[in-house]
C-alpha cells in the first residue's frame, strides 16, 4: 500500500524544482544565483532542495537565520551561504567559524559580527543591508554612511570583508510601480556611499523572484530567488511549475439526504441527497479555515467542494453521486495537471499568498513529506551530499 493511502502526504517533485531553477537561471544568466531556501525551503525541505538547486544552476544559498544556514553547512554543502535575519546580540561565532556570510543592517550587528570574527580567528564575510524603500529590514538612509564607515574601518583592520551590498524591493510584483525605480536608485546611491567609504563589495543584489522575472535592470551582480524555485509565479506567465502535491486518504464516506447540515456552526446544508467524504486534514495542518466556503479538492478526476467549515483536524467533501469509497485518495493541491487545485487557488480562496499555503503545509507535523528525485544533473557546480529525505 502506498503512503498516500495511509496519511496526508506532501510530495515534493525535485524535478520541478530543478526545472524552475534552470528557467530562473536562464533569465539572469550573467548574475550569481543565490537560491533562497529559508523556512525549510518554503516547506519543501531545505536540504533536498538545496542539493537540487546547486546541481541545476544555483551557485549559492540564502537563508533568513544563522541556524538555517548552519544546518546546510553541517550537512556538507560547501557553497557560499548568506543569512540575513538575526538579532543584533546573537553569537555569530559559529556562523563566522563556518564561513556563513552575514547580512549587516546596522552598527549593533556589525559590533557583534566583529566580536565573532575575533573569537573565531578569521574575518567575517558580510553583506551590508540597505533599506531601499520598504521600511522593513536594512539600514535607513541616514544610518547608512556611518555603517559604511565603520565597516570600512573593520575591513582595513582585517576583521571583516565586505563582500556584498543588498537591498530588497517591496513592490517588484507590480512591474510599473514607481517604487521599483526608486529602489534601484536607492541601491545605486547606497553603492556610491559605500565606495566613497572605500568599500568595493563584489556582489550588489536587490532582485528576488518577481524582480528577476519582471525587471532585468534590477539584477545587478546577483539574484536572490526563493518563491520561483517552488513554482510560485508572481507574473503568471513565466512557465514555472509547482513542485508540491498534497494528498489525503478518504477516511470514511456517508450518504445523507437533502437538508443535512454539515460541520461546526452548520454553515452548509446539503441541497440534495449526496455522499460526503471525510479527509484527515484541517487548519492545524496549515489549511486555511477562511478558504472553507470556496475550497475544492480533486477526487475521482473532478474538483469537488468542501462542505461546511473545515475543522482543526478534518474536512468534509461533497462528492455528489460519485461512488467514492473510504481509502481512496484525494488531491488537495498540486501543479494542476490533472485538474487539481494549485496552491495559488487555495491562496485565492483564503485571501493570502501561495507562499503561506506552502510554508504552512510543508511544516505540518502530521503531514508526511516525501521527495521525488530530480533528474540527472547538469555538470556539477558544487559538492553536494547524496540527496536526503527530510
Ligand atoms: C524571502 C526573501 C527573498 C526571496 O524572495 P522571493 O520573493 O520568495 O523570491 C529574497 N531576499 C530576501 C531578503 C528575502 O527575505
Amino acid at each position: 500500500m502506498s503512503d498516500e493511502r495511509r496519511h496526508p502526504l506532501f510530495r515534493v517533485d525535485l524535478a520541478a524544482v530543478a526545472a524552475n531553477t534552470r528557467l530562473l537561471r536562464a533569465r539572469a544568466a550573467r548574475c550569481a544565483f543565490m537560491a533562497v531556501v529559508k523556512a525549510d525551503a518554503f516547506g519543501h525541505g531545505a536540504l533536498p532542495v538545496a542539493s537540487t538547486v546547486l546541481r541545476h544552476g544555483a551557485d549559492r544559498l540564502g537563508t533568513a537565520t544563522v541556524a538555517e544556514a548552519l544546518d546546510l553547512r553541517r550537512a556538507g554543502l560547501d557553497v557560499p551561504i548568506l543569512s540575513w535575519l538575526n538579532a543584533p546580540h546573537s553569537d555569530f561565532t559559529p556562523a563566522v567559524a563556518n564561513r556563513i556570510d552575514l547580512a549587516v543592517p546596522g552598527v549593533e550587528h556589525l559590533r557583534s559580527v566583529a566580536a565573532a570574527a575575533l573569537a573565531a580567528g578569521r574575518p567575517a564575510r558580510i553583506h551590508l543591508h540597505a533599506d531601499v524603500g520598504m521600511a522593513r529590514d536594512g539600514a535607513a538612509p541616514d544610518a547608512w554612511p556611518e555603517l559604511c564607515g565603520r565597516a570600512a574601518a573593520l575591513e582595513a583592520a582585517g576583521t571583516v570583508r565586505v563582500v556584498g551590498l543588498m537591498g530588497h524591493l517591496g513592490c517588484a510584483d507590480h512591474p510599473g510601480d514607481p517604487h521599483n525605480v526608486r529602489g534601484r536608485a536607492a541601491l545605486a546611491a547606497a553603492t556610491l556611499t559605500a565606495r566613497r567609504a572605500g568599500l568595493r563589495p563584489r556582489h550588489r543584489h536587490l532582485a528576488a523572484t518577481a524582480a528577476l522575472l519582471n525587471d532585468p535592470g534590477s539584477h545587478a551582480d546577483l539574484v536572490r530567488p526563493g518563491a520561483g524555485l517552488y513554482g510560485i509565479d508572481p507574473t503568471g506567465r513565466a512557465g514555472l511549475r509547482f513542485a508540491a502535491t498534497l494528498s489525503a486518504p478518504v477516511v470514511s464516506v456517508r450518504d445523507v439526504p437533502a437538508g443535512t447540515p454539515v460541520g461546526y456552526g452548520h454553515t452548509f446544508t446539503t441541497e440534495r441527497a449526496t455522499r460526503l467524504a471525510l479527509l484527515p486534514l484541517g487548519y492545524a495542518d496549515g489549511l486555511p479555515r477562511t478558504a472553507s466556503a470556496r475550497a475544492r479538492v480533486l477526487i475521482r478526476g473532478r474538483r469537488r467542494p468542501v462542505a461546511g467549515t473545515l475543522s482543526m483536524d478534518q474536512l468534509v467533501v461533497d462528492v455528489g453521486d460519485a461512488p467514492v469509497t473510504a481509502g481512496e485518495v484525494a488531491t488537495v493541491f498540486g501543479p494542476g495537471d490533472r485538474g487539481e487545485p494549485t496552491p495559488a487557488d487555495w491562496a485565492r480562496w483564503a485571501g493570502t499568498l501561495p507562499h503561506e499555503i506552502l510554508t504552512a503545509l510543508g511544516a505540518a507535523r502530521r503531514v508526511h513529506r516525501h521527495h521525488l528525485p530530480h533528474p540527472a544533473p547538469a555538470p556539477a557546480r558544487a559538492t553536494t551530499p547524496a540527496e536526503t529525505r527530510a
